[in-house]
């Protein structure tokens, strides 16, 4: 594990993410690539990602052997999630994918529910973070009455994305216009994806990047076991909700009510012991 192309896609409800991974993942099939597909969402920690597992069907790839579609994990906590889906691109990678694509909505982009394409405010729409994370920028819907709009969009974020300083990986995004109903777009996205790849891996942040990703989830997976082990442990079981009530109720500090909880774990765990 640890080769294949690992594509995000994040866009807010309605972008077309699910309807350009479809269209891109059947080109890139057609390319002889495997390819599976992923889904998170990290805005609904409550449902548990339900929103994306719902909708992406991908009706058209779903049936092709050499593809994999996995809607979002539906239990657990948003670091549960993202355990469950970095797992899954791991397997994915290991049992032979060459490219996965995992699909999310940004964090806090879920509540602007605005679509994307076309001119005039959508540059304070789009969340300065993700202009600031993004590789690749795809204006979709370039089609019909749209084209033009979308060409004028795609003008404005280029010229956006030239105020940011240049990102860590050396690599300046690019903005692409793309209809995944007229299938237009989808190669040069596709050769853009390719020439970032060889652009990083030349200067070595790919590598980097995959070693700081991992020191990052080993430390994420001990937390993991940590909090768990201290949230099912029955002496913090027992006590916690009576800390919680006297903390809302503004009869103990959170520090010290975090402070006695966390030593009645400790003494616990040392009994068992
Ligand atoms: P997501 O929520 O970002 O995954 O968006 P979807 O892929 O579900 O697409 C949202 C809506 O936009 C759907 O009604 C699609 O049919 C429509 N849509 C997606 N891609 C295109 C496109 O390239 N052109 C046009 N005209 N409509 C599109």
């Amino acid at each position: 594990a640890g080769g294949a192309v690992r594509i995000g896609v994040t866009g807010v409800p309605g972008a077309g993410k699910s309807t350009f991974i479809e269209a891109i993942g059947n080109m890139v099939v057609s390319l002889r690539h495997k390819l599976a597909v992923l889904a998170i969402d990290p805005s609904s920690e409550r449902s548990g990602g339900s929103i994306l597992g719902d909708k992406t069907r991908m009706e058209s790839i779903c049936n092709n052997p050499s593809v994999f579609v996995r809607p979002s994990p539906s239990a657990g906590s948003l670091g549960g999630v993202a355990r469950k889906t970095r797992e899954t691109i791991v397997l994915c990678e290991a049992a032979g994918f060459d490219v996965v694509f995992i699909e999310t909505v940004g964090v806090g982009q879920s509540e602007t529910a605005v679509q994307i394409s076309g001119a005039g405010d959508e540059l304070q729409g789009i969340k300065r973070g993700i202009m600031e994370m993004a590789d690749l920028m795809v204006i979709t819907k370039a089609d019909g009455e749209n084209i033009h709009k979308a060409e004028l969009a795609q003008t404005q974020f280029q010229g956006a994305l030239r105020l940011f300083p240049m990102p860590e990986s050396g690599w300046r995004p690019k903005v692409y216009t793309s209809s995944a109903v007229a299938k237009t777009g989808l190669e040069e996205v596709w050769k853009g994806v390719e020439e970032y790849l060889d652009h990083i891996q030349k200067n070595g942040y790919f590598q980097h990047n995959r070693n700081r990703q991992n020191k990052y989830w080993m430390y994420e997976s001990i937390n993991e076991v940590l909090r768990n082990s201290f949230y099912r442990d029955p002496a913090v079981e027992a006590r916690i909700g009576e800390y919680e009530k006297r903390v809302l109720e503004d009869k103990i500090s959170s520090f010290i009510a975090a402070k006695e909880l966390l030593d009645i774990y400790f003494k616990d765990t040392r009994t068992l012991e």
